[in-house]
């Protein structure tokens, strides 16, 4: 398949269960019953993407275990191919999960499989055909660390925009912040960057040395700078919506910023999209699950 879109990140097994408060240390609480469903940030991307009609493909890994075909299944039911998602010898991620009544999350994340994707299997010789013709590629770092540095190496070499969620947040290398447009990142996570106690600025995230910078603001929406007018903030509120699980939110926001700029537009109107589709993610229960198709917007 050729894919506008190459997302390079993780694929988990999301085990949920809904708990009235999340239980402190040494404490049980005793929560509904467990729900086993397809998540991972490189995963819930790429099927948000699929969703809204871009045609994506995933790199990854998944073990040889039944949260394998949870996961793979999700992805090929929404057109995301699957050929450079690799089997290894080890399990699945799994993402813990607990969902408080207010539709907030805790999540512990065990990378399994996902923590096996090597920068052998992002270099030139593997990338370099998938890379041509595609658009985009997509990172988010619940991956190594070096894999997404390799892999934004090589789309930028390819002349492929580069559009990294750096989430978990982690310090990454001045060369590839340089090859990055936009990053998105949470509020908590851009106040990890700026450092504490500074305000949360998009302006402020292009000194990193990215091309442009979206914030994610949960219910207030999203705002952006880019270098074309590196003075401006632009603000996009969120419909208002009763939020009844906000897991994969983020990645329902990345991903539809992804379907916006492969289909051509700019990076305002793809934001302007990216907050309606998140908004409809936290009205339903699920990550990937929770996403709208185009039909539906
Ligand atoms: P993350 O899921 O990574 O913590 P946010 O909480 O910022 O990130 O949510 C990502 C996006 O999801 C927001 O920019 C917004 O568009 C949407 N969103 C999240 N929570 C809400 C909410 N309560 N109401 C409307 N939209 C929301």
């Amino acid at each position: 398949m050729t894919a506008d879109v190459i997302v390079v990140g993780s694929a988990n097994a999301d085990l949920v269960v809904k708990v009235d408060r999340r239980p402190g240390a040494g404490e049980t609480v005793l929560g509904g019953d467990p729900d086993v469903l397809p998540g991972g940030k490189g995963a819930n991307t790429a099927v948000a993407a699929a969703k809204l009609g871009a045609r994506v493909a995933l790199l990854g890994a998944v073990g040889t275990d039944g949260h394998a075909d949870v996961v793979l299944g999700s992805l090929r039911a929404a057109g995301v191919g699957t050929d450079l998602v690799r089997r290894v010898d080890a399990p699945t991620g799994i993402a813990y999960i607990t969902i408080t009544p207010d539709g907030e999350n805790s999540i512990v994340v065990s990378p399994g499989a996902n923590a096996r994707v090597a920068p052998s299997d992002v270099d030139s010789s593997v990338l370099g055909p998938m890379l041509v013709g595609a658009r985009l590629m997509a990172l988010s770092l619940e991956i190594p660390l070096p894999v997404a540095e390799c892999a934004a190496a090589v789309a930028a070499e390819a002349g492929v925009r580069v559009v990294l969620n750096l989430s978990p947040v982690a310090r990454i290398s001045g060369a590839t912040l340089s090859t990055v447009d936009p990053l998105v990142v949470n509020e908590h996570e851009a106040g990890w960057l700026l450092g504490k106690g500074e305000e949360v600025d998009p302006r402020r995230l292009l000194e990193l040395g990215v091309r442009s910078a979206v914030v994610t603001l949960g219910a207030r929406g999203a705002a952006l700078s880019t270098m074309d007018s590196p003075d401006e903030v632009t603000h996009v509120e969120a419909p208002t919506v009763t939020p009844v699980d906000t897991t994969g939110a983020g990645d329902a926001f990345t991903g539809a910023l992804l379907a916006e700029l492969a289909a051509g537009a700019d990076l305002r109107a793809a934001v302007e999209q990216a907050v309606r589709v998140a908004a409809i993610s936290v009205t339903r229960p699920g990550a990937q699950p929770s996403y709208p198709t185009r039909e539906e917007l």
